[in-house]
């Protein structure tokens, strides 16, 4: 077991946790289905509209129309339940992949629609232009906005202006941005987004969050829905601040006081101590010599939540030694996912995360580099 003062979780998710989220889930059990399971659904879906539409940053411009619901499940689940509920096996479906998240919503999409990948090169860029011309026959789009496997941050908003101009329903992944960075759910023509608790929300694992608009409400079909994941059931449970089945009652209590967290600390204020913290990595490792993952310019489509960084030739011919130089200091990295094992790390910035640790983080993998 690490010690708790000392251990310095810096995996993209699950992520630290403020003591208050921590000391929410040691309270004593209540039923799902009493008052003050309901008041804390509400609590959580208050501050959850506001991650989602980030109704208060200045050039908001769309008022939101959509209804935050909270699932039993992680956001695998959420990415099967939009796709499932709002296609069938008539519906055509453009998934775009550039990493292993993209990947994963193009494989959940041929369990229930015909699908046409768009796909580059994981950590590359998309071509606008490729994208347009499948999305004029799509009648629905998966995306992920930040991909958490290569440290890339991609268009949603320039897919939206797409999908909206093509009448395609747009369906995004926001696991690991949602929370930490930009995201407008509502200028950006999105029709269902995702959030995982344990990434940019720094809440614990276990649960996830969906944002569907009123278009998606009128767009999902019951009758092809999963018995576990209909979204009608869960949206008309949500409107009285409950869930279908029974909820992890604590899991909700840490999610309710986490986005309360976020609200405090504001929206604008947490999207920039993200960035900094970001920067910081990124500046700290070329410091120490390394080279960025993915090479890409410009470097706006970088993630301000996560930092990948390939791993030099040496390293790269035993990685175990450096990634056991890193658990040996009481830190814990992520290495890369799928065929980027063994060429990568990579390290978050979400949660509840100080510039101090950030410098430990960068000490840290200079010291293993060193051993
Ligand atoms: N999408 C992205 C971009 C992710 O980073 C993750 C988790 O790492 C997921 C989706 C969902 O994963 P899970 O369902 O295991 O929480």
């Amino acid at each position: 077991m690490p010690d708790d003062d000392d251990f310095l979780l810096l995996n993209p998710g699950p992520v630290p946790l403020s003591g208050n989220v921590r000391r929410a889930m040691d309270e004593p059990m209540v039923s799902h289905r009493s008052a003050e399971f309901e008041a804390t659904y509400e609590r959580a879906q208050q501050g959850l509209d506001y991650v989602f539409t980030q109704s208060t940053l200045d050039d908001h411009s769309h008022d939101s129309n959509g209804t935050s619901l909270i699932l039993n499940g992680t956001a695998t689940m959420g990415m099967e339940m939009a796709v499932a509920n709002l296609t069938d096996a008539e519906s055509d479906v453009v998934a775009l992949v550039n990493g292993k998240f993209g990947r994963r919503f193009k494989r959940i999409a041929e369990r229930h629609a015909r699908v046409t990948p768009v796909e580059v090169e994981w950590g590359q860029s998309f071509d606008l232009d490729a994208v347009e011309q499948a999305v004029a026959d799509a009648d629905l789009v998966t995306m992920v906005h930040n991909e958490t496997s290569t440290g890339v941050l991609n268009p949603v908003e320039a897919v939206g202006e797409l999908t909206a101009e093509h009448d395609a329903l747009f369906v995004v992944d926001g696991v690991t941005s949602i929370g930490g960075d930009v995201f407008r759910v509502d200028d950006w023509n999105v029709d269902i987004a995702i959030t995982d608790a344990q990434k940019a929300l720094a809440a614990p694992p276990g649960i996830s969050a969906l944002y569907v608009t009123e278009r998606a409400a009128d767009a999902a079909d019951g009758d092809s829905a999963p018995f576990y994941e209909d979204l009608e059931w869960h949206l008309r449970k949500a409107d009285d601040h409950q869930t279908p089945f029974t909820s992890s009652v604590p899991l909700f209590r840490a999610l309710a006081v986490a986005v309360e967290e976020i609200r405090e600390e504001g929206m604008e204020s947490r999207i920039d101590r993200h960035r900094r913290q970001s920067q910081a990595f990124r500046a700290g490792f070329e410091a120490l010599g390394l080279k960025r993952f993915p090479d890409i310019e410009p470097p706006t489509s970088l993630s301000n939540t996560l930092t990948a960084i390939e791993l030099p030739d040496e390293v790269k011919a035993a990685p175990e030694e450096f990634f056991g130089a890193i658990t040996e200091r009481n830190v814990s990295i992520s290495g890369g996912q799928a065929h980027l094992g063994g060429q990568i790390f990579r390290v978050s910035n979400m949660g509840h995360l100080s510039s101090a640790q950030v410098l430990r983080g960068i000490r840290t993998v200079g010291e293993a580099l060193n051993e």
